[in-house]
Protein backbone atom coordinates (compact mmCIF):
# COMPACT_ATOMS: atom_id res chain seq x y z
CA UNK A 1 0.00 0.00 0.00
CA UNK A 2 1.09 3.45 -0.72
CA UNK A 3 1.14 6.43 1.51
CA UNK A 4 -2.07 7.41 -0.08
CA UNK A 5 -4.92 4.95 1.19
CA UNK A 6 -7.31 6.21 -1.14
CA UNK A 7 -7.28 4.77 -4.35
CA UNK A 8 -9.53 5.95 -7.25
CA UNK A 9 -10.67 3.68 -10.02
CA UNK A 10 -13.52 4.79 -12.35
CA UNK A 11 -16.29 4.36 -10.17
CA UNK A 12 -15.14 5.74 -7.09
CA UNK A 13 -12.93 6.19 -4.38
CA UNK A 14 -11.88 2.88 -2.53
CA UNK A 15 -10.82 3.89 1.10
CA UNK A 16 -10.40 1.46 3.81
CA UNK A 17 -12.21 1.45 7.36
CA UNK A 18 -9.88 3.62 9.91
CA UNK A 19 -11.68 1.17 12.18
CA UNK A 20 -11.90 -2.23 10.68
CA UNK A 21 -9.64 -2.12 7.07
CA UNK A 22 -12.98 -3.08 4.91
CA UNK A 23 -12.19 -1.26 1.93
CA UNK A 24 -14.99 0.79 0.92
CA UNK A 25 -16.09 2.53 -2.11
CA UNK A 26 -17.17 5.81 -1.91
CA UNK A 27 -18.98 6.33 -5.73
CA UNK A 28 -18.36 9.93 -7.09
CA UNK A 29 -21.81 10.73 -7.25
CA UNK A 30 -22.34 10.47 -3.54
CA UNK A 31 -19.30 12.49 -2.52
CA UNK A 32 -20.14 14.26 0.49
CA UNK A 33 -23.03 12.91 1.34
CA UNK A 34 -22.31 10.49 4.37
CA UNK A 35 -20.63 7.02 3.78
CA UNK A 36 -20.80 4.30 6.49
CA UNK A 37 -18.41 1.10 6.80
CA UNK A 38 -20.29 -1.73 4.91
CA UNK A 39 -18.80 -3.95 7.34
CA UNK A 40 -19.12 -2.05 11.14
CA UNK A 41 -20.71 1.07 10.04
CA UNK A 42 -18.08 3.64 11.48
CA UNK A 43 -18.95 6.91 9.50
CA UNK A 44 -16.42 7.80 6.68
CA UNK A 45 -15.91 11.65 5.66
CA UNK A 46 -15.02 12.77 2.22
CA UNK A 47 -11.29 12.15 1.83
CA UNK A 48 -9.75 15.43 2.95
CA UNK A 49 -6.54 15.17 0.80
CA UNK A 50 -5.69 15.84 -2.58
CA UNK A 51 -6.37 12.67 -4.42
CA UNK A 52 -3.92 10.76 -6.53
CA UNK A 53 -5.23 9.82 -9.89
CA UNK A 54 -3.19 7.79 -12.15
CA UNK A 55 -5.26 7.74 -15.66
CA UNK A 56 -7.08 10.26 -17.26
CA UNK A 57 -9.68 7.71 -17.55
CA UNK A 58 -10.40 7.69 -13.81
CA UNK A 59 -10.08 11.51 -13.88
CA UNK A 60 -12.44 11.73 -16.34
CA UNK A 61 -15.13 9.81 -14.26
CA UNK A 62 -14.21 11.72 -11.02
CA UNK A 63 -14.51 15.03 -12.59
CA UNK A 64 -17.42 14.01 -14.44
CA UNK A 65 -19.23 12.29 -12.02
CA UNK A 66 -18.49 14.04 -8.37
CA UNK A 67 -20.45 16.48 -7.03
CA UNK A 68 -18.15 18.55 -5.04
CA UNK A 69 -15.31 20.29 -6.22
CA UNK A 70 -12.47 18.19 -5.98
CA UNK A 71 -8.44 18.30 -6.07
CA UNK A 72 -6.51 16.00 -8.22
CA UNK A 73 -2.94 15.40 -7.85
CA UNK A 74 -1.63 14.01 -10.85
CA UNK A 75 1.70 12.20 -9.70
CA UNK A 76 4.66 13.38 -7.46
CA UNK A 77 5.22 16.27 -8.24
CA UNK A 78 1.77 17.75 -7.52
CA UNK A 79 1.83 21.19 -7.54
CA UNK A 80 2.34 21.80 -10.83
CA UNK A 81 -0.48 19.40 -12.05
CA UNK A 82 -3.25 19.49 -9.09
CA UNK A 83 -5.87 20.54 -11.26
CA UNK A 84 -9.72 21.50 -9.65
CA UNK A 85 -12.81 20.19 -11.71
CA UNK A 86 -15.88 21.90 -11.14
CA UNK A 87 -19.25 21.82 -10.27
CA UNK A 88 -21.77 20.94 -13.02
ZN1 LIG B 1 -15.29 -0.61 9.29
Amino acid sequence: MTKHSIEPDDRGLVLPCPKCGQRNRMIYARLGQKFRCAQCHTKLGSPGEPIEVKTESVFDALAGQSTLPVLVDFGQNGADHAKWSHLK
